[in-house]
């Protein structure tokens, strides 16, 4: 069963028999729950029997750090910043109040920042390099935080947690940053990644120039250092018909309704033939007005999400031919429009640096999950899919509710404010800063992950989108 907040019952509607549909079913949790936690613990005992205690490239790095993060009063700093963000909520592109939040903390702290950044009114950027940094010869490191919420259920996802690491980690490496070898390290406020893409709208005003690396967390229901992000196109499907008196002359109408409800149909079929992990998801936004008249327009909204970028683009391609193929049926006319918002790729992660991660983690008290353990079926998607395609990145899950609470749902938004998420912050923004400090004093390390980033290359979306309309 799904733990849910304590007081979720003064807020339920109360029960209309056979009108109330039933609660979300947890019946495919609770049956692989046995199997996973088994996974889990099988995959705990190899790390502990492995010695896998990398060590910190310079381990006075990371005992200052942990210094700034728990004895200067910087702890007090994160914790406020979970609660503040969880008790006012915004949603995508109106994050106003917690940018300001957010930036006053840091021009407290001594930093300029920059609100507005890379062309995205609620983002902002500041910096701080150590001295003798010389910017294209020395590594500079992206810490990013997001703070959006989710209309109706608030911090469901808790972004507040990300925002609380992120500002954590970037304000502990300040106060140590003479300590660390030449580097620069960029704080991005990174607003409006429910439903949007504002890492991909940030990545073209420029937020990604010049960088060699990026980091953040995301919370979730167990520690894991790699998981699986798919990614995600969108597009909106008008259909044009031809709009007659429903009853005196049908005969006369083309009806685009029809259309939308073939191609949802399509859609459906076609699921059989689609790998488990591609997602279709559609809804009919518009359907006629009254049912006397003919509709003479649809419009369908569909999300096509896939583990590959090659295998979405290829579902788009099917898409588009269950659309005109509807279109065809109803005898209407069709008009598909992809991207309205960017699209998101599935997340690339850096495994040199997600191993460097899991060290920090494990002197936390935490043994993130290697990746292949938690089930793929368990993936969304996030516009850090876009970074991890352009530089070498790292987007751990950590835990914050107990393992059977999903995100996205009232139960998770009440764990990002409990006590776990403080501790959960705490531990990202430590983790994140020592992974930054190990990035700038380890050759080996910053070879390790470039090597293994250039393997697959960078790909960026309008790179991508060029090549697919070209053939
Ligand atoms: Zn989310
Ligand atoms: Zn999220």
């Amino acid at each position: 069963m799904t733990a849910r907040p304590d007081n979720c019952h003064d807020s339920c509607p109360p029960q209309r028999p056979g009108v109330t549909p039933e609660a979300a079913s947890t019946s495919y949790l609770d049956a692989t729950s046995a199997e996973v936690d088994a996974a889990v613990e099988r995959a705990q005992k190899r790390q502990e029997g492995s010695g896998q205690a990398a060590e910190a490239a310079v381990p006075e790095h990371w005992e200052r750090l942990r210094c700034e993060v728990e004895e200067s009063g910087l702890a007090a700093d994160i914790r406020h910043i979970v609660h503040d963000l969880h008790a006012h909520p915004e949603t995508a592109f109106e994050e106003y109040r917690s940018q300001q939040v957010l930036c006053d903390l840091l021009e407290r702290h001594g930093h300029d920042v920059v609100r507005g950044a890379y062309g995205v009114e609620t983002a902002f950027s500041t910096s701080i390099s150590s001295p003798g940094y010389e910017p294209g010869r020395h590594p500079r490191v992206v810490i990013m935080a997001e703070y959006d919420a989710l209309p109706g259920i608030g911090h469901a996802c808790g972004h507040n947690v990300i925002a609380a690491a992120g500002v954590g980690a970037f304000l502990a490496a300040a106060r140590a940053i003479d300590a660390a070898g030449p580097v620069c390290i960029e704080l991005q406020g990174t607003p409006a990644e429910e439903g949007h893409t504002g890492k991909e709208y940030m990545i073209r005003g420029g937020s990604l120039a010049g960088v060699d690396a990026a980091l953040m967390i995301h919370g979730f229901g167990y520690d894991i250092s790699e998981h699986v992000w798919v990614g995600r196109r969108s597009a909106t499907v008008t259909f044009h018909g031809t709009a007659a008196h429903a009853s005196s002359q049908p005969f006369m109408g083309k009806n685009a309704l029809d259309a939308a409800s073939l191609m949802y149909q399509g859609l459906g079929l076609h699921r059989q033939q689609m790998p488990p992990s591609d997602r279709l998801h559609a809804v009919i936004v518009e359907g006629g007005t009254r049912p006397s008249v003919v509709p003479d327009r649809a419009v369908v909204e569909v999300y096509a999400r896939s583990l590959r970028t090659g295998t979405l683009l290829e579902l788009s391609r099917r898409v588009d031919d269950i659309a005109r193929g509807a279109a065809l049926m109803a005898g209407v006319g069709v008009e598909i429009a992809w991207d309205p918002r960017p699209m998101s790729l599935p997340v690339r992660n850096n495994s040199a640096l997600a191993s460097r991660w899991s060290a920090t983690q494990r002197r936390r008290g935490r043994a993130p999950l290697p990746a292949g353990i938690i089930p793929d079926t368990l993936a969304a998607s996030t516009d850090f899919g876009n970074v991890s395609h352009l530089v070498p990145g790292i987007h751990p899950m950590v835990q914050v509710s107990p393992r059977e609470v999903a995100l996205h749902t009232e139960a998770f938004a009440h764990w990002s404010a409990a006590e776990a998420a403080e501790r959960a912050a705490l531990d990202s923004a430590l983790g994140l800063a020592q992974v930054a400090f190990d990035y700038a004093a380890d050759p080996q390390l910053r070879a390790a992950a470039h090597a293994e980033f250039a393997e697959l290359g960078k790909v960026s979306v309008e790179g991508l989108l060029r090549s697919e309309n070209s053939q």
